[in-house]
């Protein structure tokens, strides 16, 4: 939720200001900023982590050892025992082997089957910017999530309005908070006029507005004296709610709402509560990841109340809240250490760090710069069911780039052996050079076909 900031409260460097315009002092500059010290621990977190080996490369190691030797031991077998002139037909078998354990395939199976994934995620909306985080995601067991902004719509929304009595309708107290707060600069204002607006209510004149810091506003609406603003407020007006009213507010503050009462003329008229809902699609998307066995975790900057109620209405595995951006970080590192492979998900400046740290950094295109330069993914429109798409997105290549590796060796199992000339002793055969040049092309073209079958996978 936005907070009020009043004269002479301290603000924060890459923190947004709501509306208006104020005056502020710098007291910290360059290094000493919080903007500076997050920068840093992003840069920290992404030199610290581990560089992904993709398979490609594992393979790799042990095929150029294994096919020098043969090439050479094929070499040195047909020059003694060969046909003459057994020193030609030595290297031209020596040459053969080596041609058809090229490893253009090889070196093709991975970027092809990335390239084409990359694109398809493209067109789902999840943009891929370290091509290796595809064959990491697949391997994730921790999800990480942000809670402003990245389970919820980080901009609060009327949840609900009130009336308490029986000549007043709901519409004419959303009118009244809607038309005092029309003038109002109060972070909660504009969500409380948009809802007033959808509703085609039209705004009465506010004359006389006046605000009372940290208690709400008041002003003349149809020369009645109204006033808008929390249980201060009340206090001030002296007015004092059944306790059947006290226990509905305090159970909608439990779930995070905020609850604006409307008084005139010393009287409760009734209540607005405001909350930032959570996104359409964050219930399905988190409840799919938990089935899929991975474990969810929210960390929040929010205070405990409000974390609680996301959590206990998504049903997570776990939550932490009061959370400082090093703090976020700090925990991705823990569950790293013991032995998690960690993607994490987030919108804010905040989150920074820990997206760069995390195995995989998942950032909201809805969110803010900071976070999409320091994640590997971004979820263009910001919905949680991109990290579903990004998951079936990576099996997929992960699938396509095992497939390419056979295609790449197939060709050289068969091949390797024949081109060392194993068949002359019993069949008199040997492979000539020409066709371990088309075989060698042939595995190409055969991982270039699979890898665009990708195209047509369904995330
Ligand atoms: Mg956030």
């Amino acid at each position: 939720m936005p907070v009020e900031k009043n004269q002479g409260d301290p603000v924060t460097g890459g923190t947004l200001n709501g509306t208006g315009s104020f005056e502020m002092k710098a007291l910290r500059i360059g290094s000493d900023t919080l903007l500076a010290q997050i920068i840093d621990m992003v840069n920290k977190a992404s030199r610290s982590k581990a560089p992904i080996q993709n398979m490609a490369d594992r393979v790799a190691k042990f095929f150029v050892p294994i096919v020098v030797p043969i090439s050479i031991l094929s070499f040195a077998v047909w020059a003694i025992w060969g046909p003459e002139p057994s020193f030609v037909f030595a290297f031209a078998n020596a040459v053969t082997v080596l041609i058809i354990a090229c490893p253009c395939a090889l070196g093709l199976a991975t970027p092809m089957s990335i390239m084409v994934g990359t694109g398809k995620g493209a067109t789902a909306g999840v943009l891929i910017k370290e091509a290796k985080v595809l064959e990491e995601m697949e391997k994730v067991n921790v999800v990480v999530i942000d809670k402003t902004g990245t389970i919820t719509e980080g901009k609060p929304s009327l949840k609900s309005v009130k009336s308490f009595h029986s000549s007043i309708s709901e519409d004419k107290i959303l009118m009244l908070a809607a038309s005092l707060e029309s003038s109002s600069e109060h972070p909660l204002a504009e969500a409380i006029v948009r809802a007033a607006k959808t509703k085609n209510l039209s705004l009465s004149e506010v004359t006389n507005f006046e605000s009372i810091t940290g208690h709400g506003i008041t002003g003349m609406i149809d020369s009645k004296k109204v006033f808008i603003g929390n249980a201060k407020l009340l206090k001030d007006q002296g007015v004092t709610p059944d306790e059947s009213i006290l226990k509905e507010t305090e159970g909608r503050q439990s779930v995070s709402e905020t609850v604006i009462f409307i008084v005139a003329q010393l009287q409760l008229l009734g209540y607005i509560s405001v909350a930032d809902p959570i996104k359409a699609n964050s219930k399905t998307a988190i409840h799919e990841l938990q089935q899929q066995g991975l474990k969810v975790i929210m960390l929040t900057g929010d205070n405990k109340n409000t974390a609680k109620g996301v959590a206990d209405a998504l049903g997570l595995d776990g939550y932490e809240a009061e959370y400082l951006p090093v703090d976020k970080l700090n925990k991705v590192k823990e569950l790293q250490q013991g032995n998690k492979i960690v993607a994490m998900a987030g919108d804010g400046i905040n989150d920074a760090p820990a997206l760069a740290q995390a195995n995989v950094g998942i950032a909201m295109g809805t969110g803010t710069d900071a976070a999409i330069q320091s994640a590997g993914i971004t979820l263009v429109k910001g919905d949680l069911q991109g990290i579903i798409k990004a998951r079936k997105l990576s099996h997929a290549v992960i699938s396509n780039i095992k497939q390419n590796l056979f295609f790449a060796f197939v060709y050289n199992v068969i091949g390797i052996p024949l081109a060392a000339g194993v068949l002359y002793p019993f069949f008199g055969i040997f492979l000539s050079p020409m066709l371990a040049a088309l075989a060698m092309s042939l595995s190409s073209v055969s991982v270039i076909v699979n890898s665009l079958r990708l195209r047509t996978v369904k995330i």
